[in-house]
Formats: C-alpha cells, sequence, structure tokens
C-alpha cells in the first residue's frame, strides 16, 4: 500500500466525545475573552470548544487538542496549571502527528 492509499482525508470535525459526553466544535474568525483574543476556548457547562480560523491550520489543530485536554482536565478536576496543559497538549501533538503507525496500532 502507499502513502497516498493510505492518507484518509478526515473533515474538520464538528463535535467531539469527551468521557462519553459530546463537545460541539465551532470553528469561528475570533475569538475574544476578557483578557483578549484566545486562539481557543473550552467550556464543560456547555460542552463546546471554540477554536480561532485566524491561525495557520497546525496551529488550529494544536489548539484542538489543548481545549480537548482542557476539558478532561476539568471533567476529571485534575486542575492543571494553564502551562501544564499548553506544554502537554504541543509535546503530544508533536509526538501524535510523527507517529501515525502508533495511533494506528493504538486503535484499530
Ligand atoms: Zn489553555
Amino acid at each position: 500500500m502507499t502513502m497516498k492509499q493510505k492518507t484518509k482525508q478526515v473533515g474538520t470535525p464538528e463535535s467531539v466525545n469527551i468521557l462519553g459526553k459530546t463537545y460541539a466544535i465551532e470553528w469561528l474568525p475570533h475569538i475574544y475573552e476578557d483578557d483578549g483574543e484566545q486562539s481557543g476556548m473550552s467550556s464543560t457547562r456547555h460542552q463546546v470548544i471554540k477554536i480561532s480560523t485566524s491561525h495557520h491550520k497546525e496551529q488550529q489543530k494544536d489548539t484542538l487538542l489543548h481545549e480537548m485536554l482542557h476539558a478532561v482536565d476539568e471533567e476529571i478536576g485534575t486542575k492543571l496549571e494553564e502551562e501544564q496543559v499548553r506544554h502537554i497538549a504541543t509535546c503530544l501533538f508533536q509526538v501524535l502527528n510523527s507517529n501515525p503507525n502508533i495511533l494506528e496500532f493504538l486503535f484499530t
């Protein structure tokens, strides 16, 4: 099987299952919070993750993983610091992105 045959086009997700709960994913041109424009945000109360589309596609994907981690953190009450979420998400994004064979092994 060639790499081209292995590559599966995946559309932009509109929802994600976080510990059994369906979170809507909203892709928006800009996201503003009290402290200014954000690359993303998540709300366990409203079960929504918002991602800014004004950033590069790879940043959007990193931000989605980051916000998913925030949602998991809030759901289970681990109380991770923002820096911890940022580092874990960015590193995990890189590791998973660099090892598609591991993802395939884990989830098939
Ligand atoms: Zn964050």
